[in-house]
């Protein structure tokens, strides 16, 4: 059985479709701006090793899906004093 967030509702524990499916939704919406590949790939990988980070997916300091946040020209990750996507 998956619980579900408290806070929206989805599943705590998401699968690859489920993601991929979240991602593809945020491509079609219209007006939404997204980074190129790279940058996706690099904000990605910090969030995968950030301890932040919970079921793969979710950042713990405001409950998004990373996946989909990082896709995001105007995402920011929220990691307090700095971001961690701007650290080198
Ligand atoms: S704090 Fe930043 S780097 Fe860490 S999981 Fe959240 S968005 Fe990703």
């Amino acid at each position: 059985m998956n619980r579900k967030c408290k806070r929206c509702g989805l599943k705590t524990v998401l699968s690859e479709e489920d993601i991929e499916k979240m991602k593809a939704e945020v491509r079609a919406m219209r007006g939404v701006r997204l980074v190129p590949d790279d940058e996706y790939v690099r904000r990605l990988g910090v969030c995968l090793s950030c301890e932040k980070l919970e079921y793969g997916s979710t950042c713990t300091l405001c409950g998004c899906v990373v996946q989909v946040r990082a896709m995001l020209r105007d995402g920011r990750c929220p990691y307090p004093g700095k971001s961690k996507w701007e650290m080198e």
